[in-house]
């Protein structure tokens, strides 16, 4: 693993304030979204290049914070009107949460236009946004080799066909297990993955919170743990983190097979560890490589026996 590079990504969601009720207490106007967690957690490996809208209520330090970090923000537009709001109270254990509310403000008008530079991009993350928008960023895209999408429950509630129309297009599908399981109306993971096989992507990689991570492609399942934290903050947004790390790595890498997606994805869970740390973005914001590999040696260890 070595520093940040100039491997382009592309990555296209929601960058938002978001109102956390956490056992810890409240915090309201946390800056969030799946870009900016995506993001932050691709520049441990790659330059971002993020498609997004904020609103005039949006601080223009957040954006000039992911340009030390190598993101290119040439793609963020600043519109009239307020940012993507999201609230969400988690229960007392962290493992659930419950969406208070979704205010889609700029989003809701907002039509992705693509700065040349961005064109080319060969790794592209549709982080989680309206489907839609997924869609448009795609459609100016020429000739991505590897293309990612994650998704949430309220797009598989109100925009499904739009969805089904993503899932087609990209390589790979990151999705969470509740997520999965309500799409395929399926409990059963194993079968319910097929859901989503069927309609495409080559590989699949459902989300499983503290119980870590799978994936499903034509070299079987993989399991990927999650490291286990003694001090659990706040997960939002460790779904994108790990979206995040492990399309970065692949940019990084320039190569997308099974062996190096399996070896990328036990980073992922390593760095999506540390968001859950603080709250926001506070922790994933001042991680560096060292300590990933730190880390990442002993979450190898959870699962190396002689
Ligand atoms: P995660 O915890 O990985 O599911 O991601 C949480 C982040 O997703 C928060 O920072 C929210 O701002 C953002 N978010 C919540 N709901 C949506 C939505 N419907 N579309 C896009 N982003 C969302």
């Amino acid at each position: 693993m070595s520093a940040e590079s100039d491997k382009p990504i592309l990555i296209v969601g929601s960058m938002a304030f978001d109102d956390l009720v956490l056992p810890s207490g409240e915090f309201p106007d946390v800056i969030g979204g799946a870009a900016t967690y995506s993001a932050i957690a691709a520049s441990l490996f790659a330059r971002p290049r993020i498609v997004a809208v904020v609103g005039d209520d949006f601080p223009a330090s957040v954006i000039s914070d992911l340009e030390t970090r190598n993101v290119d923000t040439s793609g963020i537009e600043k519109a009239n009107g307020k940012t993507f709001r999201w609230a969400g109270r988690y229960a007392d254990n962290l493992a659930s949460r419950e969406t208070l509310k979704t205010e889609l403000n700029v989003f809701a008008d907002f039509r992705p236009k693509l700065p040349p530079s961005y064109r080319d991009s060969p790794v592209v993350l549709l982080a989680n946004i309206q489907p839609e928008l997924q869609l448009e960023v795609l459609d100016q895209v020429r000739a991505p080799k590897f293309v990612a999408a994650d998704t949430m429950n309220l797009w598989i509630d109100i925009e499904r066909p739009a969805l089904e129309r993503v899932i087609k297009r990209v390589q790979a599908m990151v999705i969470n297990d509740e997520e999965l399981r309500q799409f395929a109306g399926e409990h059963n993971i194993k079968r319910a993955a097929q859901a989503i096989l069927s309609l495409g992507p080559e590989r699949l990689i459902v989300k499983r919170g503290e119980y870590g991570a799978m994936l499903f492609d034509a070299d079987g399942i993989f399991f990927v743990p999650a490291f286990p934290l003694e001090d659990e903050v706040d997960p939002t947004g460790a779904g994108d983190t790990f979206a995040g790390a492990l399309l970065g790595q692949l940019a990084q890498l320039g190569t997308v097979d099974g062996g190096t997606t399996r070896r990328a994805l036990l980073t992922a869970a390593t760095v999506a560890s540390y968001c859950v740390e603080g709250v926001g973005t506070t922790r994933v914001r001042n991680l560096t490589v060292k300590d990933v590999e730190q880390r990442l040696a002993e979450l190898r260890n959870l699962v190396h026996v002689e």
